[in-house]
């Protein structure tokens, strides 16, 4: 049997990491065992539909480097199939016509309300002899079973039971003729030929009126694994109010596409204490029954580290490319080899992309060049200091960064009671236009003599 997961995101604006989560679990089941994602867009609100939301998705996942098999499936698109579904268990006696008004409708639901029953709906229509109303159309509503209980046999949740007097005869076709959420799931993953279903466990609710409609239609019912939510450091539903919660904004801060994966995977997962674990090493060990049962909360300082740790990794031309967009100078041939020179180093300090790109963002930097508020009183204070630098600098032969240190040592003896920092601090302020940045000595090196000096001369004015 091939394994088919599929991921079916409602297209809301973006992509929320419990929903990149969800894909990556089902991506990796799916490697894991050699089968498929699938992937479906569930667009049937056409009220709230937006093309950019379904870009949206698209961008996150592609940015996360999951990809999917197969086109992707609209699921209003297979609207009259699903319609056709609905008219099939209305003319095999799985389902009947109802046709309650709004107002009997309201009045049952306000009566249940009262009465603390959860099923609303009195089934008046259900096997009803009844003449139809003229000129009315009905809703088609399902015959779920009336006794008994029903159970869900969750990878994740075990055994989950309810009694069936908690499930309701539930619309599956509006009078309007469109179908209900609830069918279109159904008929989308039998129709997809989809094997397990890996999803939020907001979502097993629906789990057993979705197993109605399987028993209706005799058709096989999928593997269920519901994954709890992910809580925000507090212990609440995760959500803006906590920060960040969509992939985008995550990319937009600088996190790398394998960190964000290794930390989604350990966020609801676990392969004893290992916290770094590779994607090609996640999909060898990937399985549901290590998926824990109790929600996970986000921890902002470990998602840094893990990102840290692939930013040591990740190879300094890619490195490059990604911070490019975070320097906001244009990066040109000379910048890039200089960058490539100090990217070992820039790495070694920096958690994100935009960290990087802040402290190497000088060696694509041209004169002249804006100083921020430290760095132009560190050289108000030291132009006796940058006086000696652009002196001792230009005398020297080799250009390297032991040179460089030494001929500062000497400044620092004759200029600054020994301290080296009182002439590290102007040189790095005039070098890179700032008072952060990984050692001056390497970046002047890194920059040449002629760049140096001329920046020196430029800080000096
Ligand atoms: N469209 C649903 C959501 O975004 C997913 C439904 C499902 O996985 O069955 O939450």
């Amino acid at each position: 049997m091939t394994i088919v997961t599929r991921f079916p995101p409602s297209p809301t604006g973006f992509m929320h990491i419990g929903t990149a989560r969800t894909a990556l679990f089902n991506w990796l089941f799916a490697k894991h065992h050699g089968g498929k994602m699938l992937f479906r867009i569930e667009d049937t609100d056409r009220a709230r539909h937006s093309e950019e939301a379904v870009t949206a998705l698209i961008n996150s996942m592609k940015w996360l480097e999951l990809d999917w098999d197969g086109d992707i499936v609209s699921q209003f698109e297979q609207r009259e199939r699903h319609a056709e579904v609905a008219r099939e268990l209305l003319k095999s006696g799985k389902a009947y016509e109802c046709y309650c008004t709004p107002e009997e409708l309201s009045q049952m639901r306000e009566q249940a309300k009262k009465e603390g029953r959860p099923v609303a709906y009195d089934r008046r229509w259900r096997d009803s002899k009844q003449t139809p109303p003229a000129g009315m159309k009905p809703a088609i509503r399902i015959k779920a079973p009336l006794d008994g209980a029903s159970t869900v046999h969750d990878k994740v949740q075990g055994d989950v039971t309810v009694e069936n007097t908690q499930l309701d005869d539930f619309i599956i076709l509006r009078s309007d003729g469109t179908p209900t959420y609830m069918l279109s799931v159904v008929v989308d993953d039998h129709d997809m030929g989809v094997t397990h279903v890996i999803r939020g466990d907001d979502h097993l609710n629906n789990s057993f009126r979705q197993d109605v409609l399987y028993d209706a239609m005799g058709w096989k019912k999928p593997v269920y694994a519901h994954i709890p939510l992910i809580l925000g450091p507090d212990g609440s539903k995760m959500s803006k109010r906590h920060g960040a919660a969509s992939v985008e904004e995550y990319r937009e801060m600088g996190y790398l596409p394998e960190a964000m994966r290794n930390y989604l995977l350990r966020l609801g997962w676990s392969h004893g204490d290992d916290e770094i674990i590779s994607t090609a090493q996640a999909i060898e060990w990937f399985g549901l029954e290590h998926i824990q049962k109790s929600p996970a909360r986000f921890d902002f300082a470990k998602l840094e580290s893990v990102n840290a740790h692939y930013m040591k990794q990740a190879g300094n031309a890619r490195l490059i490319d990604l911070a490019a967009p975070f320097m906001g100078v244009e990066i040109d041939a000379l910048a890039r080899e200089r960058l490539l020179k100090g990217a070992d180093e820039l790495k070694g300090r920096a958690k994100t992309l935009k960290q990087f790109a802040a402290e190497g963002a000088f060696y694509a930097k041209k004169l002249p060049f804006d100083y921020d508020d430290k760095a132009r009183e560190i050289l108000a204070a030291g132009s006796a200091i940058l006086a000696e630098l652009e002196k001792a600098l230009a005398a020297l032969s080799s250009f390297t960064p032991e040179a460089i240190e030494a001929a500062c040592k000497d400044i620092a003896q004759t200029h600054a009671e020994g301290k080296l920092g009182k002439v590290a601090m102007p040189l790095r302020a005039v070098i890179t236009g700032t008072t952060v940045s990984p050692s001056v000595f390497h970046a002047c090196a890194i920059l040449g003599k002629e760049e140096s000096l001329a920046r020196i001369k430029a800080g000096r004015r």
